[in-house]
This record gives structure tokens, C-alpha cells and sequence, in this order.
């Protein structure tokens, strides 16, 4: 008899986006010539930068003859695109990291959901609450999760981000063992300061505790006391990965490509206490189920660090932090509360006076034909919140803008 994961039924279901998904294809049968603008998205809507697409057309080239054409690679990415990544992102900023401590992969979805697997499941999980949803359904296939008893993992530690902490997590009340931090933060695109960072790295050193740092948003950053990558931190090397993604940063969401840093330094034990590289069990996993991110993919990736793929990928930044303003500043202009859309594409609003967040998102699908997300679809913590996106056209931002300053609710 074939035995199940029983872990898996219990997941309540990815409700959220086909929630939306459903009320949206709703709205629009019932009225067909509205113009819906979706500002709940998640995905970019810029083309790849020329020099990405330059380098994609000369890879695609050199496969095409036997001299330069290319099989399997190492998979954790070839020593151009590594080092590259380590001149550019660590070095450049006075951070040592070796080649050997990044991995390259397909993305920070599959990295932050499959780095569980070098991980024993008697570990305490703590989440940011509202929170990127892969963190937990990962944990909860895991067994880590525990039950979901009145919309929360009964094992999992919530550390709640609200308007009352300026969205800065507290440290945990009881002991944890792996700790989720994603910053800037999907959903609420907020930040951490280096001091408020420094924190965390020291509750992991002296616990040894384990930091899984998602900067997939790091690109975003504007802000001089924002750290771009958590090693800016001392002893964070001892205790943190690093999630790093080009799928926001320069539009491979459908071209895939990201990677991962393992310090060597980052420990786990064995439940008898003894030490045991972090780095050495992830190459064990990566190279045994993961085949490497396609020769072509990494030239493109490759290219984003040249000096006109630099100026590229900043422009497409700067498309979207322009986005945002603008809807900061039309919100804040209807005196709602808004938060984030300084260092992150994402506006995290405060609902208007004891409107739910399904009531807003209703309230301005119905009334102004824009789309948002739910904040409390990221967790409990998030009710009470909607978050928009900067990545839709400049010409529907602004549009949705205008119908914003219609909101009377
Ligand atoms: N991490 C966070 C916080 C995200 O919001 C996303 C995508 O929305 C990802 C990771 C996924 O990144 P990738 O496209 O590299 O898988």
C-alpha cells in the first residue's frame, strides 16, 4: 500500500490568489467594459535589459556549435557567474565570501522551500507574521508545522509585524532554532536598520539559532542604513544564509535564476552536539537533486553585472520605485496609512476604520475596478492591511492613482 506524507492534506490550500482569481473573473463577466487594473500581482512586467537579452543571444550561439556547446554543468553554477556574483555583491561591498559558499539555483522559491530539507524537523520554526506563504507551507510538508488550529501552525513561532511595532519584529519569547527573515519584506516592504538586524544575528549566535535571510528585494534598497546582505552584520557569517534572486531585481521571474549562500562557517549539530557544516550538507543536496541552472540563463545572469546591464537593471528599478511613490503618495494623499515603497515594490496600506482586509479588497475591486491582496491571506498579523504592488505600467499606476482619490469608505 502506498503510504502519503501526511503532512500534505493538511495544508489548507493556496486559497489566497485563486480567492482573487475567482472574485476578479466575477467582477468581470458581470461587467465587462471595466478596465481592471491589477496592482495585487507579484510579478514584473519590464522586459528582460538588452544586455541580458544580448548575452542570452550570444549563449544560445555558442550551444549551437560543437566547439563552444555546453552539457551538463557544475550545478552549483558556472565559476563566471559565481565569481561575478561574489565581486560584485560581496566584495564590492567590503564582504568576504567564497566562491564556494554560493549556489547557484532556479530560484529563491525552491531555495528557501528545499534549504528545510538539510534541516531536522525537532527544529522550532519562527515566521514574521505576515509572511512570504513559502516559508510555511514548507515547513508544514515538513512536519514542522504542527496542526492548524484557528488560522495559525500550532509549533510554528509567529513574531506578529504590525502598525504597534513599526513592523520590527521582537525576539522570540521562547527558544527557536531557525529563524525567517525576509528584508526588504514581501508583504509589507518594510526594513530593517543594521541595529535592528544586529539584533537578530546576536539572538541566533548566542542560541545558535539558525537565520534564513531572503534579500530577494534587495535591489530595492534606497536607504543608506538598509544592510543589502545580512553579512554586513558581525558574526552573521556563523549564522545566516543568504537568498538572493534576479527574478525582481532585472525580470527573470519566467527566465529563472538565483542563488544561495552557505557560509562554510554556518553550523548545524547532531542532536549528540556535534558540529556539522551547513555548507558541505547543502552541496551534498544541491548536487544530488538539483541539475544547475541552464548555460544560457547563467550568461544572462552573468550580464546584469556589466557595466550597461548595471545601468539596465537599475532603470528597471527605478521604473517601479517611481510606481511606488506614486501610489504612496496617492494614498497617503486620501489620508490612509502606508507603509513600505521606499525600499521595496511593495505598498503595504492600513484598511480604512474596521474594514476587513477581504471588505477593502472588495470595496476597490467593486468601486474602483483595482486589484489588491488581502494582507490577511499573508498570515493573521496581516489583517487589516492590503498590499499593492509597484510592478504594473507606469500609465496604470497613475491611473489607479486618480481613481484612488475617489475612495470614500
Ligand atoms: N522570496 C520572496 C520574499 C518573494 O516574494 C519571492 C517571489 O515573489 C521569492 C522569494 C521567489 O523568488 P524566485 O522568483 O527567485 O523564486
Amino acid at each position: 500500500m502506498i503510504l502519503i506524507n501526511e503532512n500534505y492534506p493538511k495544508l489548507p490550500g493556496s486559497y489566497l490568489f485563486s480567492d482573487i482569481a475567482k472574485k476578479v473573473n466575477e467582477f468581470k463577466i458581470a461587467h465587462p467594459d471595466a478596465n481592471v487594473i491589477r496592482l495585487g500581482i507579484g510579478d514584473v512586467t519590464r522586459p528582460l535589459p538588452p544586455a541580458v537579452v544580448q548575452a542570452l543571444h550570444s549563449a544560445v550561439d555558442e550551444m549551437a556549435d560543437s566547439a563552444s556547446f555546453r552539457g551538463y554543468g557544475p550545478e552549483q553554477g558556472y565559476d563566471f557567474l559565481v565569481n561575478t556574483i561574489v565581486e560584485n555583491d560581496y566584495k564590492a561591498r567590503g564582504l568576504d565570501i567564497a566562491a564556494d559558499e554560493i549556489f547557484v539555483s532556479d530560484g529563491s522559491k525552491s531555495d528557501t522551500g528545499n534549504i528545510g530539507d538539510i534541516l531536522g524537523l525537532d527544529n522550532i520554526v519562527a515566521i514574521t507574521d505576515p509572511v512570504y506563504p513559502v516559508y510555511v507551507d514548507t515547513n508544514v510538508m515538513a512536519g514542522r508545522a504542527g496542526e492548524f488550529v484557528d488560522g495559525r501552525w500550532s509549533k510554528l513561532v509567529y513574531l506578529p509585524c504590525t502598525i504597534e511595532n513599526d513592523f520590527v519584529p521582537s525576539l522570540p519569547k521562547s527558544k527557536v532554532d531557525i529563524i525567517y527573515l525576509c528584508y526588504p519584506n514581501n508583504p509589507t516592504g518594510t526594513t530593517l536598520t543594521r541595529e535592528q538586524l544586529k539584533i537578530w544575528v546576536d539572538y541566533a549566535l548566542e542560541n545558535k539559532a539558525l537565520i534564513l535571510f531572503d534579500g530577494a528585494y534587495e535591489a530595492f534598497i534606497t536607504e543608506d542604513d538598509v544592510p543589502h546582505s545580512i553579512y554586513e552584520i558581525e558574526g552573521a557569517k556563523e549564522v545566516a544564509i543568504e537568498f538572493r534572486s534576479f527574478s525582481k531585481t532585472a525580470g527573470f521571474t519566467g527566465t529563472r535564476c538565483a542563488y544561495t549562500v552557505v557560509p562554510k562557517a554556518v553550523m548545524g549539530y547532531t542532536k549528540s552536539g556535534e558540529a556539522v557544516s551547513l555548507n558541505k550538507l547543502w552541496n551534498r543536496r544541491h548536487t544530488t537533486k538539483f541539475n544547475g541552472v541552464p548555460y544560457v540563463i547563467q550568461r544572462a545572469a552573468e550580464a546584469c553585472y556589466s557595466e550597461e546591464g548595471k545601468k539596465q537593471v537599475k532603470a528597471t528599478i527605478d521604473y517601479y520605485l517611481n510606481n511606488a511613490g506614486i501610489i504612496r503618495a496617492g494614498l497617503a494623499e486620501q489620508g490612509l496609512k502606508v507603509y513600505g515603497g521606499v525600499n521595496s515594490p511593495y505598498i503595504w496600506v492600513k484598511t480604512p476604520d474596521k474594514v476587513s482586509s477581504w471588505g477593502f479588497f472588495d470595496y476597490l475591486l467593486n468601486d474602483l475596478h483595482i486589484v489588491g491582496t488581502p494582507g490577511v491571506g499573508f498570515g493573521p498579523s496581516g489583517e487589516g492591511y492590503l498590499r499593492l504592488t509597484a510592478f504594473g505600467t507606469l500609465e496604470n499606476t497613475k491611473e489607479a492613482v486618480s481613481r484612488l482619490k475617489k475612495i470614500s469608505i
